[in-house]
């Protein structure tokens, strides 16, 4: 009667969902100060003031009707061009409005991507890298392509370009990155993007055809230690970035993103056009036509990374205490520690049995590792700590 993929999409809860709820469950019956829950990627840092404000004068402002109108589907022409400029600004690139697709948040920017470049009834793939964001998989899927993963380089979580280079094929479409990563918490350092885009011009010239980079950056401006995330159209001609507001402005409920199409891509026009008629099946229609605004005035507003990054350093110091062996946190809001066992799923049922909820690594196509979320507050990072301790003994 219905489809059985999308019934098991819907009922089945991801194990981060489930977990989640577990939490709550578990608060109200020994106290939610007793629940360390590491599980969950929502911002815990309250969207800056000036969110509020723009959002109060525009509404102040702007005539009702328009405000709330549908707007042209790539988005409104001026905010286009105004984000365009700031990126401009702040990475020496060259775009203009006509390069940026408005779209409600990275989900839909990267699942747009992938629709636009899947070639119907074709026997093509995407690859992306473990650890991954799991949602890639069912994006993917529905869009009719098949995601191959490419085992994790557990060294630093940089990219196995060894395993890669067997994995690139005449069917490969595009690959995923992405960095600020979730779950690893890792930046893809400049040496490692560009071996990566000349391994892929060299595959392209091989294949005779385009290999995309979709660069998925919700995490941006998440980054820690005076570190810089390379931009990386400026390293190769065929990217699509994929960027959202959900985690540097806090405003994930808002559904806000861009897709960008470099003029230098492989035929502009026909890529461009292509991501318009996916955002149309999609049932894009427009991104929210007041939160398009809202970033355009927002668009220089440094991200609050301080309460991260202390968040992240307190959580790194205090397992590599416990005996935790893990990345230091470069970016996003994630710690990707290995568990203490090699079976992670038994290893975060243990933890459960501390109120530490952990999201298994195996979840995000690495297992042996587990990740922690501290995008949480501080002071249950902190009386978490001995709890770590109290689970880490158990191994020892
Ligand atoms: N990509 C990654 C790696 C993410 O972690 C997330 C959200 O957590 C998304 C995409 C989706 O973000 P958005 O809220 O912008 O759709």
């Amino acid at each position: 009667m219905v489809s059985e993929k999308m019934h098991t999409l819907g009922t089945k809860k991801s194990t981060i969902r489930t977990i989640f709820e577990y939490g709550k469950k578990r608060a109200a019956e020994v106290g939610a100060e007793n629940v360390y829950d590491f599980s969950i990627g929502n911002p815990n840092v309250p969207a800056p003031e000036v969110v509020k404000t723009a959002i109060i004068d525009i509404l102040n402002t702007v005539d009702t009707c328009e405000l709330h109108g549908y707007t042209i589907a790539p988005g409104l022409p001026q905010v286009r061009e105004t984000i365009a400029a700031s990126i401009n600004r702040r990475f020496g690139t060259n775009f203009a409005g006509k390069n940026l697709f408005m779209t409600s948040g990275a989900a839909a920017a990267i699942t747009i991507c992938f629709k636009a470049l899947h070639e119907d009834g074709a026997d093509d793939e995407f690859i992306t890298f473990a650890p991954y964001f799991p949602e890639y998989g069912c994006f993917v899927e529905s869009v009719g392509s098949k995601l191959s993963v490419v085992p994790a380089n557990t060294e630093d979580f940089q990219i196995q370009f060894d395993k890669l280079e067997e994995m690139l094929s005449p069917k490969t479409k595009a690959v995923i990155i992405n960095s600020p990563n979730n779950p690893s918490g890792v930046v893809y350092s400049e040496a490692t993007i560009k071996k990566l885009a000349g391994m892929l011009s060299a595959k392209e010239k091989e294949f005779g055809h385009p290999i995309f980079i979709i660069s998925d950056e919700p995490y941006r401006e998440l980054v820690y230690g005076g570190l810089t995330v390379p931009y990386v159209a400026k390293y190769y001609q065929n990217t699509l970035v994929c960027y959202s507001w959900s985690k540097s402005l806090s405003l994930p409920g808002e559904r806000i993103g861009y897709i960008v199409v470099p003029d230098e891509v492989a035929d502009f026009g026909r890529v461009y056009g292509a991501i318009a008629g996916a955002a149309r099946v999609l049932t894009h229609v427009n991104a929210s036509s007041l939160f398009q605004r809202v970033v355009a005035r927002c668009v220089d507003e440094p991200s609050n990374i301080a309460a991260y990054e202390h968040n992240g350093n307190l959580l790194y110091n205090g397992l590599i205490e416990a005996g935790f062996t893990c990345q230091k946190p470069q970016g996003a809001f994630y710690l990707f520690p290995k568990a203490l066992e090699d079976d992670d799923r038994a290893f975060c049922k243990k933890a459960m049995e501390y109120d530490l909820l952990l999201v298994p690594g195996s979840d995000f196509g690495c297992p042996g590792y587990f990740r922690a979320a501290y995008c949480i507050k501080e002071s249950t990072i902190r009386n978490a700590l001995p709890v770590f301790k109290k689970l880490a003994a158990e191994y020892k």
